[in-house]
């Protein structure tokens, strides 16, 4: 069993057609500084390193990060981590795509002995930690089914549109979906979460992922 980094797992979403934010791992502050020339300022820098899962929590993301900031915010992301996480294997920055403004959901797949994948789909933030207001479905999951599970969830509406909010690109969303689905029935995976997939009236993009791989 392996668990792929965010960049890693990314990649394979890529490859299912989920669209990803543009993004690349620097080993140095150069390297972050032309990364981010190439991708387009400003960007999300985050720390990469297979002892951090859960990367916001140690200081490890920072976001919205101008031009000139990007050299300094390298070393000073290196230099917290090592502070707060000693020991901690670096592989280096990765620097991203600002993606939004938009909605922040969640996808989520899981390998269960009895039912084979299941697929998650829910709203981000505390609409899935504190009310849990997610939909589930058993893999394979096509348009209409992918479309039930995101208009079934409480916080729909949200979706929608409210106090003249545009409304979010639900079929990017259910493109989404179906790409996760195809994906559990083609590669070996245990678990899987984009968290989040930012979606807005134009479109849906991924900008975190985690998997945890067989073999
Ligand atoms: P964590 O490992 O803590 O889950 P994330 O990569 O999800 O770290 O980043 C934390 C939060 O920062 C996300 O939930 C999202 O709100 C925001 N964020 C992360 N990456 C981007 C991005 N590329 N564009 C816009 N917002 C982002
Ligand atoms: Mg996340």
């Amino acid at each position: 069993m392996r668990t792929l980094s965010e960049h890693e797992a990314k990649n394979l979403l890529k490859n299912y057609g989920i669209p990803v934010t543009k993004e690349s791992i620097a080993g140095s502050a150069d390297e972050a500084l032309a990364i981010a020339l190439k991708i387009g300022t400003p960007v999300v820098m985050k720390i990469s390193s297979p002892d951090i899962p859960h990367k916001s929590d140690v200081g490890g993301v920072v976001l919205n990060v101008k031009r000139e900031e990007v050299v300094t915010t390298y070393n000073k992301l290196i230099s917290r981590i090592e502070k707060a996480v000693p020991g901690a294997r670096i592989e280096g920055v990765l620097v991203q795509q600002m993606a939004g403004p938009g909605h922040e959901v969640i996808v989520g797949l899981k390998k269960d002995a009895q039912f084979g994948h299941a697929l998650m789909f829910g709203l981000g933030g505390i609409f899935v930690e504190i009310y849990r207001d997610v939909s589930f479905r058993v893999v394979p999951v096509g348009k209409k089914e992918a479309l039930e599970m995101i208009s079934e969830i409480k916080g729909y509406p949200i979706l929608r549109g409210i106090r003249g909010k545009k409304p979010a690109d639900i079929d990017s969303i259910a493109d989404v979906l179906i790409s996760v689905s195809q994906l559990a029935e083609k590669e070996n995976v245990i678990e899987l979460d984009i968290n989040p997939l930012i979606v807005n009236e134009k479109g849906a993009i991924a900008v975190d992922a985690r998997a945890m791989v067989e073999g």
